[in-house]
């Protein structure tokens, strides 16, 4: 098998967009010290590696929830004695944390298996429409939980939408629109090309709006990584993308006494099934919107599954398989 990490713009390895769920990251178990972070990401960096032995080309994206989760709640917990942080600059906190992590955990799989391929985390900005419908219908709960009293006083003092959420307490919820264009993609493509290991558009990138002038701006707002992951799938022409999490197929009547584990799904599948509300709007909605659209854009498959088995489905041995046919 061709190295492609020795060899430059070699057309013919098979280009894969890896997009890591947060349990490739943290798990719901953890409390989230930074030894635990390390310790799921150093199993991630060696599943990751084993693809790249393979002679895959990777590049990759990941999750943020629980982490921005946590920097907005010290952001909480400051208040009184620190600036509090908008949640786009507490979002560009995130790249740095995950990125650094899993940059020391890839290279040092990397040389552990002689593998000279140097890593590099590009913090990524995502543009999104202004007028997206969902600019004005705040749906994804974001940060800690709030008593009634501190939402009262939120919601006046900062302007936040708040709900009770599920019974637990009141939560913030924020827009999660669509990515319209990477404003990175440039420098991703020409890195890529040249062979580099990137990770870009961790938590889906930090969203931002374009003015009349031409400035972007930050916004309150969250991307979903997957649809970003898709996005830039696209841009660059990458065979697959692979959507890594913590089910090792897609189902129908999932966790349900019928639950029927799908191998492969056609593109009027998957809108059947998202019809008939198969894929909830939090989960597994987005990784099948992010699915679809990399296939009609031109990709050749995308595959969602587990961390574990990611060479097995590259190999048409696991996971739920996305295509035309
Ligand atoms: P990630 O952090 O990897 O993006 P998500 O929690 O957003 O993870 O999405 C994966 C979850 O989707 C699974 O853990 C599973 O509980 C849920 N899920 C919802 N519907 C389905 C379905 N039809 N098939 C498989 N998993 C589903
Ligand atoms: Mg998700």
């Amino acid at each position: 098998m061709t190295r492609w990490w020795l060899l430059k713009r070699h057309e013919s390895i098979m280009k894969v967009l890896i997009a890591l769920g947060g349990n490739a990251i943290l798990k719901h178990a953890d409390r989230g010290t930074a030894e635990e972070q390390f310790a799921n990401i150093r199993r991630t960096s060696k599943e990751l590696v084993k693809l790249i032995e393979a002679g895959y080309q990777l590049i990759i994206t990941h999750g943020n929830g629980p982490q921005v989760g946590d920097i907005l709640l010290k952001n909480e917990i400051a208040r009184n004695t620190l600036p509090v942080m908008p949640l786009d600059v507490c979002g560009a906190e995130t790249p740095g944390m995950i990125g650094y992590m899993l940059q020391q955990c890839l290279r040092n799989e990397l040389q552990s298996h002689g593998i000279k391929l140097q890593t590099v985390t590009l913090l990524t900005q995502t543009l999104i429409d202004k007028e997206d419908p969902a600019m004005k219908q705040p749906t994804k709960p974001i940060g800690p939980f709030y008593s009634s009293s501190e939402s009262l006083r939120l919601r006046q003092e900062m302007g936040w939408t708040i709900i009770s959420d599920s019974g637990r307490g009141y939560r913030r919820v924020v827009p999660s629109p669509y990515p319209r264009s990477i404003i990175e993609s440039e420098i991703i493509g020409k890195l890529f090309g040249e062979g580099f290991l990137i990770i870009q558009s961790g938590g889906g990138g930090i969203p931002v709006v374009k003015d009349e002038e031409g400035n972007i701006h930050g916004v309150e707002a969250v991307i979903d990584k997957d649809l970003s992951a898709s996005l830039l799938a696209s841009i660059l022409g990458v065979d697959i993308l692979m959507m890594l999490t913590d089910v090792e197929k897609v189902a129908l009547n999932y966790s349900k006494p019928n639950e029927i584990k799908l191998d492969r799904l056609s593109v009027g599948d998957c809108r059947l099934y998202e019809a008939q509300g198969q894929f909830p709007p939090g989960s597994m909605g987005p990784k099948i919107e992010a699915a679809v659209r990399f296939v009609e854009a031109g990709g050749q498959a995308a595959i969602i599954t587990s961390l574990e088995l990611a060479k097995a489905a590259l190999e048409g041995k696991a996971g739920t398989t996305v295509s035309n046919s």
